[in-house]
């Protein structure tokens, strides 16, 4: 029996969402393609609250985030890591020779407004990058003042990595002024890996289309020209599987209301930061904590490699601190399909194996 995965990705996909990934093939240069593209789009701008275009790329979320900090920066990239994705953004820029700055706070520490103002005011930065929810520490970004701030300087087009939180946390990508909004199919989404997803702006699209193309597959130019002049079809042949799939998990999110789901996914959260510091301590900053993981602090010195093999044993999984992390946290997911039953079952489990009560 397949264990049921409490880690932040990939995480439970539902057995009739798995069951499209199984549909017929057609041809990716159809009307049925173009218009299974439209369909999600769609349904991903009510997700995201967005007028902008929405691109998939054939690639888990890091190949999308490669891709727009390429073909984004014309200047200068600023990108504020608190965490192991945060840094991911920063080594993307280098490797493929993007100028970057990278701004690094203690893990467990947010991103400030005040920081990002700091940064934006030396006018050296025409890109900023924030991660809305960093996986490795479970912090959750001010994400609201950030944007604030990012908007009072019109030439710096705002990046964010939001794979670990779309459709499980709220994010008004318009209200924002989030120009590229990234996110993946394997976390709060609740699909198979294989699939990246963006929003982007028209801001975006004119930078992209001044700098030109950078770069083929991962290219946004190329992405971005063949979505619009030939009737929302993709340059190269798109994993039409996970469009089949998204296209109806689109829809089971609608039929659940998008304000409901992330009801639940309150709910879990705060259920699980109250027994985290019950039992532990929750890790990031209070105030901060993420809507989709909760990450604990090892406080018990127990080890996280034994307990998940227990919890192996009653077919469950949950995840070790991420990185340098590792054995000194454990994060436990509340995102995608998992609800409050799960919640109670997983934090039961861990009762009753370290007889915590
Ligand atoms: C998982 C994750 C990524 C990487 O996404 P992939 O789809 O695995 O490439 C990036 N950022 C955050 C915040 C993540 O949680």
């Amino acid at each position: 029996m397949a264990k049921k995965l409490f880690i932040p990705g990939p995480t439970q996909v539902h057995p009739d969402v798995l069951a499209k990934m199984a549909s017929p093939m057609i041809s990716h240069r159809g009307k049925d393609a173009s218009n299974l593209q439209r369909n999600i789009a769609e349904k991903m701008q009510q997700v995201l609250y967005t007028k902008n275009k929405i691109v998939l790329s054939t690639t888990s979320g890091t190949g999308l985030m490669e891709g727009v900090i390429r073909s984004c920066t014309e200047k200068r990239a600023i990108v504020f890591s608190v965490g192991a994705f945060g840094d991911r953004w920063g080594e993307l820029a280098k490797l493929n020779n993007i100028p970057v700055d990278v701004h690094r706070e203690n893990d467990g520490e947010p991103t400030m407004p005040q920081t990002v103002d700091k940064y934006l005011a030396t006018g050296k930065y025409d890109v900023v990058t924030i991660t809305h929810n960093e996986t490795s520490s479970g912090i959750m970004n001010p994400v609201g003042s950030i944007s604030e701030i990012i908007a009072k300087y019109p030439d710096v087009l705002f990046l964010m990595d939001t794979v670990s939180s779309a459709a499980g946390a709220k994010i008004e990508v318009d209200r924002l002024g989030v120009d590229v909004c990234i996110t993946s199919s394997q976390k709060a989404l609740a699909l198979p890996p294989g699939l990246a997803l963006a929003s982007v702006s028209q801001k975006a699209q004119d930078r992209v289309n001044k700098i030109g193309k950078r770069g083929y597959y991962l290219d946004l130019k190329t992405l971005l020209d063949f979505v619009d002049k030939k009737d929302n079809q993709y340059p190269s042949t798109p994993s039409l599987s996970h469009m089949f799939a998204l296209d109806f998990q689109l829809d089971r999110i609608m039929k659940e209301g998008i304000e409901n789901r992330f009801i639940r996914h309150m709910e879990m959260a705060e259920f699980m930061i109250e027994w985290g510091n019950k039992y532990f301590s929750v890790f990031p900053k209070a105030g901060f904590e993420s809507m989709t993981l909760t990450v604990m602090n090892n406080t018990r010195n127990i080890s996280i490699a034994d307990l998940n093999a227990e919890l192996g044993k009653r077919n469950i999984q949950i995840a070790n601190g991420y990185g340098d992390l590792k054995e000194k946290t454990f994060r436990i997911a509340h995102m995608g399909e998992l609800t409050m039953d799960d919640m109670l079952e997983v934090t039961g489990h861990i009762e009753d194996i370290l007889k915590l009560n």
